[in-house]
């Protein structure tokens, strides 16, 4: 296609609505049908990325393989168009305005005043222009992160204007609403949409589509209604109703003809059909499983399921291509006790240790690491899950009862984990741990070069501590064997048991490589195991 076209998600009524899947939906069908799509997130925070936040706050922070740690929505848009994106695809505030602010002290603006209009929006539109200009995309498609009425919003709502204004017809502007049933009146309720369009219409913006999140069925007479009050044809509302799994909304949407009617907006004639035929295929699997595979999923971020999104996003991709309905228990790594690690963990069928940092339910971590080492049972310990292996191991096996890291305890005569050498004059917090993705080179013959059936990977980290390799000849006396390194640095990337049914542990973090249609090898080898439990 001549020029790449924008399509804007914004939402209204209420977060959590699901801007992100509807994005990466559509940016499905379009690719479907044989376009270059990318996705891109714009959040109104002003952290400079996510990476600073506690997942309680945020959710999961993702990392590319670039190396930048970014909102979860992204890990949704590689999940779902099995492309990789990078720091050009999340902006948030806070960035936007490091960079003015840098511009002005050189001296760039002239003796200007800077101000929000034009030299924030400016910079906005610049990041989204920037990545439409490199050629490589059909469509990208924007979403604007918080809801429409949001002070902290307007300006993207504001360069959104400006870019319609500028662009016309190569844009786009998508409306997420919601359309609460109302179980005392027995109907469905579109004043607020009604509400949240016009604030989107005094902001200067025209949504083009509305998609209206609802529980109920959305009649004909509805989507009229909800036209008519709201400016928009009668065909572009969309019925976006609660479905089971996320992996279904794409085809929903289909269905109701949000690509078709993007792609008429544009101008583009609708004379090929999106190919979902894999899609579906996996849709299939994950709908019709009905034997279950049980695994406990041990972490500090139980309370909010977002704090682990790439994992067990990982696990039911791995699960559905085994045939197997996942049934995943999230456990506060502080209730386990070496005396209650059988009774809360023996049910399940695999363990697996979340990454994580700090003191706050390590110990936890460690008694089941434990209780999976001598009982056998599957495990996958993910960055800290592998250091707290490690950490029980040194203690329990080589009898260094002391072992920790120094992340949790400086002062241990016996730093199984210690900081990495590159980090240890790094002050700033922000962006500054090892991150992305790198080489990592497997042993020949072990599990894991089964399991990969490669000899080098890519895999992307978010860490400050290592595998102290001091420690790797007495940990191989006692059974348990680095299988990974960095072919550079020789920085200890895997730790395994190869006399133990299933025991691994990565430094980095597998879970942000598995997309829908390319599950990830060391989530489906950790599947099997536990089906085999
Ligand atoms: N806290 C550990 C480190 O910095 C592990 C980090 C993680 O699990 N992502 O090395």
């Amino acid at each position: 296609m001549a020029d790449t076209k924008y399509i804007f998600v914004t939402g209204g009524v209420a977060s959590s609505l699901g801007k992100g899947i509807i994005a990466a939906s559509l940016g499905k069908l379009l690719q479907a049908r044989g376009y270059k799509v990318t996705n891109q997130k714009l959040d109104p925070y002003i952290n400079i990325d996510p990476g600073t936040l506690n997942p309680y706050e945020h959710g999961e922070c993702y990392v590319t393989v670039d190396g930048t740690e970014t909102d979860l929505d992204l890990g949704h848009y590689e999940r779902f168009l099995n492309v990789e994106t990078h720091r050009a695809n999340n902006i948030t505030t806070g960035r936007i305005y490091q960079n003015v602010i840098n511009r002005e002290r050189r001296g760039d603006f002239l003796g200007k005043t800077v101000q929000i209009i034009p030299h924030i929006t400016n910079e906005i539109k610049r990041n989204i222009l920037q990545l439409g200009k490199t050629g490589e995309f059909d469509f990208m498609i924007t979403e604007i992160g918080g809801t429409v009425g949001d002070i902290e919003s307007l300006p993207y709502i504001e360069s959104i204007r400006q870019l319609r204004w500028e662009m016309g017809n190569n844009t786009c502007c998508i409306h997420l609403t919601y359309v609460p049933y109302v179980a005392a009146a027995g109907e469905l309720k579109t004043k607020p949409t009604q509400h949240s369009v016009k604030e989107l219409q005094q902001e200067g913006v025209q949504p083009d589509v509305l998609v209206l999140r609802t529980e109920r069925a959305v009649s004909i007479d509805i989507k009229k209604k909800v036209a008519l009050f709201c400016n928009v044809d009668p065909n572009s509302v969309i019925e976006n109703r609660d479905v089971k799994t996320i992996y279904e909304v794409p085809i929903k949407m289909m269905e109701e003809g949000l690509d078709t009617v993007v792609l008429r907006k544009f101008g583009i004639p609708d004379d090929r059909k999106p190919d979902m035929e894999a899609w579906n295929n996996f849709l299939y699997k994950l709908k019709n499983a009905t034997k279950e595979v049980k695994i406990a999923l041990v972490g500090k971020y139980v309370r909010l399921q977002d704090a682990y999104k790439s994992i067990s996003e990982s696990l039911i991709h791995a699960s559905a291509y085994n045939d197997r309905k996942l049934k995943l228990s999230y456990i506060l790594s502080e209730d386990i006790t070496a005396d209650n690690a059988e009774e809360m963990l023996s049910k399940y069928d695999g363990i697996l240790i979340a990454p994580g940092f700090g003191e706050r339910g390590m110990e936890g971590k460690v008694h089941a690491a434990k209780y999976a080492r001598e009982n056998n049972k599957p495990c996958l310990g993910i960055c800290f899950g592998m250091q707290c292996m490690a950490i029980e191991i040194a203690r329990n096996l080589l009898g260094y009862k002391d072992a920790n890291s120094t992340e949790i305890k400086p002062e241990t005569t016996h730093p199984v984990i210690d900081m990495m050498e590159s980090q240890k004059h790094v002050l700033e917090k922000g962006g500054s741990m090892r991150l992305g993705a790198y080489a990592c080179q497997l042993k020949p013959g072990s599990k894991v070069a089964d399991i990969y059936k490669d000899s080098i990977i890519y895999e992307r980290h978010r860490h400050r501590f290592e595998f102290n390799s001091n420690y790797e000849d007495e940990f191989a006396k006692v059974g348990a064997v680095i299988s990974g390194i960095n072919p550079e640095t020789n920085l200890p990337e895997i730790l395994e048991i190869p006399s133990h049914p299933w025991y691994i542990g990565v430094q980095f973090h597998p879970e942000y490589r598995s997309t829908v249609l390319n599950p990830h090898p060391l989530f489906d080898a950790f599947i099997k195991a536990a089906i085999k439990e």
